[in-house]
């Protein structure tokens, strides 16, 4: 039997993971706001941390993400 705080610690872990996620329709919405940020150099994962974990999850958005981050690098001075 695991020990209580072990057990206290797993429920942690998975309440950590439950956050409210997003779908690619509110990714999308917020990808624009995403990729300025990420190119002013902010910390988009604490800026926008739901639209950085779906974009580790999904592979659609992930390719959008960087399709727009190297066509607006490629535009910047
Ligand atoms: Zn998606």
């Amino acid at each position: 039997m695991p020990s209580q705080s072990s057990v206290q610690s797993m429920m942690r872990a998975i309440a950590a993971t439950r956050q409210i996620e997003i779908g690619c329709d509110e990714c999308f919405e917020q990808l624009d706001r995403f990729v300025d940020l990420k190119i002013a150099g902010e910390n988009v994962e604490e800026a926008l941390p739901l639209v950085w974990q779906h974009l580790e999850r999904c592979n659609d958005c992930r390719e959008e993400f960087e399709l727009l981050l190297s066509m607006l690098e490629a535009a910047a001075p």
